[in-house]
């Protein structure tokens, strides 16, 4: 089975230029998730992870489905103004103007160890804000894995110093 097989293509969503790599056909089709999350880890490999860190809104499938085989805690980070609970806020760039994400004050502990996923890599940018964003709370990132990663968009620039990994690379 090629996972690639259950990844669509959608031109120009949500704008025009953009080329949207859309997984519901994957999460539609219950062997083609579960090979996925197989996949995903057999990256991380036999890694200790207490926490995995999800992006809204699409890291937050396979992030679940992975604590859950990783034995790990689940972590959502969001967009400003939706997290109920004290939070913590990291700035990034987009390609114009800025944007915010947070994650609860006490969503990690000190020390403990770290694997952060989202669906797509492409600038890196939102990648590298959670990434400070587990680092402020004393976090150690042990790995930051995508489904898939835009490498022409070169997002691995801004992640150089942790364990990068992806299934698929376009
Ligand atoms: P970036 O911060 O530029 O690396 O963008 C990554 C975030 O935007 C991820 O949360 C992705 O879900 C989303 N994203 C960016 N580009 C695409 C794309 N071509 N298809 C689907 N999602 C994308």
């Amino acid at each position: 089975m090629r996972i690639a097989d259950y990844i669509r293509d959608i031109q120009d969503f949500p704008k025009e230029g953009v080329g949207f790599k859309d997984i519901t056909p994957l999460l539609n089709d219950h062997a083609a998730m579960m090979e996925a999350t197989k996949q995903l880890l057999a990256l991380v490999g036999d890694k200790k992870v207490d926490r995995v860190v999800g992006m809204e809104s699409r890291g937050y499938f396979f992030a679940t489905l992975l604590a859950e085989k990783l034995g790990a805690g689940f972590v959502p980070v969001r967009k400003p103004g939706k997290l109920p609970f004290d939070t913590i806020s990291q700035e990034y760039s987009l390609e114009y103007g800025t944007d915010i994400l947070e994650m609860h004050v006490d969503a990690i502990k000190p020390g403990e160890k770290v694997l952060i996923h989202d669906d797509v890599l492409a600038t890196g940018g939102t990648a590298e804000a959670v990434c400070k964003l587990v680092e402020r709370l004393g976090g150690e990132i042990v790995q930051v894995n995508f489904l898939m990663e835009l490498s022409f968009l070169h997002g691995r620039d801004k992640l150089a110093q942790y364990e990068v990994k992806s299934l698929m690379s376009y």
